[in-house]
């Protein structure tokens, strides 16, 4: 995974699709590159008293279609490749789910797991205090991602305000519902991708009920997809991991034990009546569906020949490589691409900007209703798509994000 260059594959995704739909080439020239990035030093009093600079970034990939949308990774690996990579999905998660939004995203070098609450909450702020003038409500909207959860959205939600002298709640999306935050935010992006997956079953002639799964990555997607998949469709959870390792159990988890077992023990190592396995064994389970929904770069071409899962979900940004994606169409799987799969987050989020604007919030039923109907809609444009062009899951979702980014590009006089 480390030398693995996030940008260089969102990079060589888009050619793939440039080749395919025969892509104009000034449009491909623009869209292979971010239109504009920062790069900010943010100094931090850390609790022994002593300051510590993190650096900090926010690329914004193109806002043909809207304002750019994308959240904020705090991580010890984070670098700019990485921000870019994750801007350019975006782009392209906003654009296959038809938001009126452009593609953006941002990331602070830290390790939340070392830092204390203070120290972050200074961190989040100064973040802020160093992007303001680049971003806003109607320009760039942040949001959470890896290591970044509610409580920081509050913050940076309320340092924006104080610069700007007023409350603009509409500045950030994934926010605690006190302040402003949508009903079903939580569980939006294992949502979606559960909506994905119900379709692809349907397609597919898998019945969920008798499906066995597998998920790597257990923080806010991973959760939330273990426990919609067992309570909605009844499929059995064998497996789950995190950054410690992985539990694995034929006869299924329950999603919600596990879950309290991580937050006492920071784990899902060693829940009571588990296997243990590795991260890597995981992918490759005699299981119906895999959900990669932890870091990118997982499904590599060195491991793609054993994946046997009929699905592949991705609820992770950028867990399939190039080649193994080849790999994977060859074997006959069913990969329902990440910026598709993952994009309920994303969609969510495009409703909380509205319930802001508007000062009027929905309920939950409402919030789920609207994005399965955006999800099932997105997810067989899609693949019909992939059937018109005989291509792959992916290169359909590109193809389908990319002309819809052409089109507004075109319409505005850029190219
Ligand atoms: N970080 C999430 C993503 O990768 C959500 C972005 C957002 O809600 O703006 O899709």
């Amino acid at each position: 995974m480390a030398q693995l260059n996030p940008f260089a594959m969102a990079q060589e995704q888009l050619d793939k699709c440039a080749r395919i739909m025969n892509l104009d080439p000034g449009a491909h020239q623009m869209l292979r590159v971010p239109a504009r990035e920062l790069h900010v030093a943010i100094p931090v009093r850390m609790d022994d008293g002593s300051l510590r600079v993190f650096q900090g970034f926010r690329v914004q990939y193109n806002d043909a279609k809207g304002p750019t949308k994308g959240g904020i990774r705090f991580h010890p690996e984070e670098s700019i490749d990485t921000v870019r990579a994750l801007a350019a999905w975006m782009t392209w998660k906003c654009a296959v789910m038809d938001l009126p939004l452009g593609g953006a995203k941002g990331g602070v070098i830290c390790n939340p797991k070392e830092m204390s609450q203070g120290e972050l909450e200074r961190l989040s702020r100064g973040y802020i205090q160093a992007i303001y003038q680049f971003i806003g409500p109607d320009k760039d909207i942040p949001a959470p991602d890896v290591y970044t959860n509610p409580q920081v959205m509050a913050w940076m939600m309320d340092e924006y305000s104080k610069i700007a002298g007023k409350n603009q709640f509409g500045v950030i999306t994934g926010k605690p519902l006190p302040l402003g935050g949508s009903k079903g935010r939580d569980k939006a992006t294992a949502y979606g991708g559960m909506i994905a997956i119900r379709e692809a079953a349907k397609v597919l002639g898998i019945d969920l009920s008798r499906a066995t799964v597998a998920i790597q990555g257990y923080g806010n997607a991973g959760y939330y997809a273990a426990s919609l998949l067992r309570s909605r469709f009844g499929s059995t959870v064998v497996a789950v991991s995190d950054s410690k390792g992985g539990i694995f159990r034929p006869s299924g988890l329950n999603p919600e034990e596990v879950l309290k077992h991580k937050q006492a023990t920071s784990s899902v190592v060693d829940f009571p009546g588990t296997q243990r396995i590795s991260n890597e064994d995981l992918l490759e389970l005699e299981v119906d569906i895999l959900i990669p929904a932890a870091l990118e770069g997982v499904i590599t071409a060195s491991n793609a020949p054993r994946i046997k899962a009929k699905i592949v979900a991705e609820l992770a940004n950028g867990p399939t490589t190039p080649e193994a994606d080849d790999i994977l169409y060859r074997k006959g799987i069913h990969v329902i691409p990440d910026f598709l799969c993952n994009a309920g987050g994303v969609t969510v989020s495009y409703f909380e900007m509205v319930q802001n604007f508007y000062m009027y919030y929905w309920e939950e039923e409402e919030v789920l209703e609207r994005l399965d109907k955006k999800m099932t809609r997105a997810y067989h444009t899609v693949l019909e798509t992939s059937k018109k062009y005989a291509v792959d899951m992916r290169q359909a979702a590109y193809i389908t994000a990319v002309s819809r980014v052409v089109e507004a590009m075109k319409l505005r006089g850029w190219i």
